[in-house]
């Protein structure tokens, strides 16, 4: 077993988080993940208003009697949600762990601290986690620029990032974007941090409530088969490239560039959505970070993370017995 601050913290057995992911954080993954030892994470902005969440809490709570979280993203929205009515419901329906990521997360975080619940903040940079850090949050999630999704406008990669995490921080952190086996696990506990969150590897697993042929889809893909979108307009995603996502980039890239209302019946989350539920990868825009160079199976939640325990360990006993003789030179 791998003990950490994180695991004690959280009290989950395994130091792996299943971060929010729009479409894929509903309750089937989230209690898989959490029945499996690890932290299971709904994505609020999943469920179509606050009380589809309550509904999807409830699921949870009868699908697994161990902790999980909720996320809330606040980033721009062609739709503005009702962050504090999803907030509120989650509190009020006892979730007492929160992944928060975006921007101006103040106010939430004051929200979540008074109600004595623990809140883990993604950042993609050290002035972020700083900040966060003085807001009160227990625990950064460091979001490097191998992560699909939103990673900021300053290409930092994990390895950087992550040892100035340790060099900055006082609080514990996780590290995330491109973690998908035990061997990440490994680097990012080397790296200072308390275990990994994990995106596109729980994407695809058999809890994963996507369709078959995009679990297949990221099986035949590797770490050059994605792309930044959005970056001309400061909202950098890096989604799975394909028609939909090159033409995106195409029009950013025109004389003149583009403007949101130029792209946005094209990066539209609905359409991606309908990605996952038909399982057509060309249909519209989807997330996937680079991790997806690393992923070759779709194993359940319990497989996946007990092979990420037993690589970690026998990694960590390799490295010991690799470091001894040479102590002897
Ligand atoms: P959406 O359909 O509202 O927007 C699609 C994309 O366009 C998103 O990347 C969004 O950030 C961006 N966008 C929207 N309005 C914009 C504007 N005015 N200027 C620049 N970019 C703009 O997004 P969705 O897929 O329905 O997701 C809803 C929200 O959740 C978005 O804020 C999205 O970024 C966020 N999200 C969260 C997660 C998560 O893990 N929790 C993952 C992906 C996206």
């Amino acid at each position: 077993m791998i003990t950490t601050a994180l695991t004690e913290l959280l009290r989950i057995r395994v130091p792996v988080v299943q971060g929010g992911m729009q479409w894929v954080g509903k309750p089937p993954l989230v209690a898989a993940v959490s029945n499996a030892g690890g932290l299971g994470i709904l994505t609020a902005l999943t469920q179509p208003n606050p009380d589809a969440l309550r509904v999807a809490i409830r699921e949870t709570k009868v699908a697994t009697d161990k902790p999980f979280g909720v996320n809330i993203t606040l980033l721009p929205s062609i739709n503005p949600p009702d962050y504090e009515g999803y907030a509120r419901v989650a509190v009020e329906e006892g979730v007492r762990i929160f992944e928060t990521a975006g921007n101006n997360p103040g106010k939430l975080i004051n929200f979540f601290k008074s109600h004595g619940c623990i809140v883990i903040h993604k950042c993609t940079t050290i002035r972020h986690a700083k900040s966060a850090e003085r807001m009160g949050v227990d625990v950064l999630s460091i979001d490097g620029f191998e992560c699909a999704g939103h990673p900021g406008e300053e290409d930092i990669g994990g390895l950087v990032l992550l040892a100035r995490a340790a060099q900055e921080l006082k609080i514990p952190y996780i590290a995330s974007g491109g973690f998908a086996d035990g061997r990440g696990l490994t680097s990012a506990i080397a790296l200072g941090a308390a275990g990994v969150n994990m995106g596109t590897r729980f994407m695809c697993t058999v809890e994963s409530p996507i369709h078959q042929r995009i679990k297949e889809k990221i099986i035949a893909s590797t770490e050059q088969d994605t792309i930044h979108i959005l970056r001309s307009l400061n909202n950098t995603a890096r989604v799975f490239k394909n028609g939909v996502s090159k033409q995106v980039v195409a029009l950013e890239r025109r004389p003149g560039g583009a403007e949101f209302a130029d792209l946005r019946d094209l990066v539209s989350g609905v359409r991606g959505k309908v990605v996952y539920e038909i399982g057509d990868p060309e249909y519209g825009i989807w997330s996937a970070g680079i991790a997806m160079g690393l992923i070759k199976d779709i194993p359940t939640c319990d497989v996946l993370l007990r092979r990420i325990e037993k690589e970690a360990e026998e990694i960590i006993d390799g490295m010991r017995k690799q470091i001894k003789p040479m102590a002897k030179l």
